[in-house]
């Protein structure tokens, strides 16, 4: 059984603001190490569910946080940026389950963080209708390599949002966001164990997720922070402007619809 596991750093416990999502910051070492014990627990509940192979693809900013010497010892780590999948990178239909640890909310909830790919261009992502985050964007692709996501750890607004969008799935909540940089965080041990239980537990429950997959033609319609973004990613070819902050993309295929997403908020960041 193939596991496949993408790790973003919002989520993890003990993580409040940006000093701990980027190199240079005051408490970033101190995140990278709790990211790092966090993919591990899920990969110790992965393996203790009967998975026999486990890939883990970094999906933070450069992509190229996880502490990689430290990583388990039964897992492959993909590290780097720019990545076709991006934060799905190494996701294939050989895989048996997706896990997303470290997960934050979509841009407007009140969770720890909350954004949609781009906090400086993204205001808001439909994926035919539905408004979407990362965690639903991500599953999507999951789906379309017909992957159930099975577990989804972050803060509670990160861990609800998850299952109001793949039903009642396993989740770990490993703090409570206050306001979107301050959170009641369990204690960082606590959520270690709390990820390898509930990480063990998705996997054996494995059969009762039905993956996430979208209507075809799926349309990304993308809602930028101001017009002018707009205008940046209308550039793409086949994009179609709605109004004055907002494009669709349309495909026959996920795969190509997302990467119109990401091309157009690549263009919109220029
Ligand atoms: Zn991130």
């Amino acid at each position: 059984m193939k596991v496949f596991i993408s790790v973003d750093i919002e989520g993890v416990c003990g993580v409040v603001n940006s000093d701990s999502t980027g190199h240079g910051g005051k408490t970033y070492d101190e995140a990278r190490k709790q990211m790092t014990d966090e993919v591990n627990a899920a990969v110790e509940g992965a393996l203790a569910a009967g998975a026999t192979e486990v890939v883990i693809n970094d999906s933070h900013g450069g992509m190229n946080n996880i502490l990689a010497r430290d990583i388990h010892h039964q897992a492959q780590v993909i590290l780097g940026t720019p990545k076709p999948m991006m934060m799905m990178e190494g996701i294939a239909t050989d895989c048996d389950a997706a896990m997303f640890v470290g997960y934050h909310a979509r841009m407007h909830s009140h969770g720890i963080l909350s954004h949609t790919i781009s906090g400086a261009v993204v205001s808001t992502v439909w994926v035919n209708d539905v408004i979407c985050g990362e965690i639903g964007i991500n599953a999507g692709l999951a789906g379309h390599f017909g992957i159930p996501v099975v577990f989804v750890t972050g803060d509670k607004h990160a861990t609800e949002e998850a299952k109001s969008i793949l039903g009642p799935i396993q989740v770990a909540a490993v703090k409570e966001a206050i306001t979107r940089y301050s959170a009641k965080n369990m204690h960082p041990t606590k959520a270690v164990d709390l990820i390898r239980h509930q990480a063990e537990a998705a996997l054996r429950q494995r059969g009762d997720v039905k993956p996430l997959v979208f209507g075809m033609p799926v349309t990304m319609r993308l809602e930028f922070l101001n017009a002018g973004m707009a205008d940046a990613a209308n550039f793409l070819p086949g994009s179609v402007r709605v109004d004055g902050r907002t494009v669709d993309y349309t495909a026959d295929n996920y795969v190509t619809a997302f990467q119109g997403l990401r091309a157009m908020i690549t263009l919109a960041g220029k």
